[in-house]
């Protein structure tokens, strides 16, 4: 079993999408491991998108994942790293394929709603700084 990290972003939490999303991980055989609601500070924002640091839509980017709830999921299933980012789709929603998260609720590419981890090293990295306590 792998585990991953699944973030469901403000603009998914404030259109009640949280059980949509959530269902989606289950049908698709996906274990919840651990699961919490929250709201980032600017330093979390900052290190957990350090990697893009200094792009054109970096601080927009930071204030958007500041300005409201959060959903962190820590799932687990074999594959789980790949699997995640295959049922969640192109980063921009308009590319994304039918039937994935992003397709579904995404908005835009800045509001895509939802963030999977995209390597190993990602996953262990985003799950020390979403769940620190495990
Ligand atoms: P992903 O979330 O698919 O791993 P990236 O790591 O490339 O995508 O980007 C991280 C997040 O930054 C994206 O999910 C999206 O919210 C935002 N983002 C990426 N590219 C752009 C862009 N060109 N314009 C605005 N926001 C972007
Ligand atoms: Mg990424």
């Amino acid at each position: 079993m792998e585990r991953s990290l699944l973030l469901i972003k403000p603009n998914a939490t404030k259109r009640n999408l949280i059980g949509a999303i959530i269902k989606m991980l289950e049908d698709n055989h996906f274990k919840i491991a651990h699961l919490k609601s929250f709201k980032m500070s600017d330093e979390l924002a900052q290190s957990f998108y350090a990697e893009h640091h200094g792009k054109g839509f970096y601080e927009d980017l930071v204030s958007f994942m500041r300005s409201g709830t959060i959903i962190g999921i820590v799932v687990e299933k074999d594959n789980a790293i790949d699997n995640l980012r295959l049922l969640v789709g192109k980063t921009n929603p308009e590319a994304a394929d039918p039937g994935t998260i992003r397709y579904l609720y995404g908005e835009s590419v800045s509001l895509n709603s939802v963030h999977a981890s995209d390597s190993p090293k990602s996953a262990v990295r985003e799950i020390k700084l979403i769940f620190p306590e495990l």
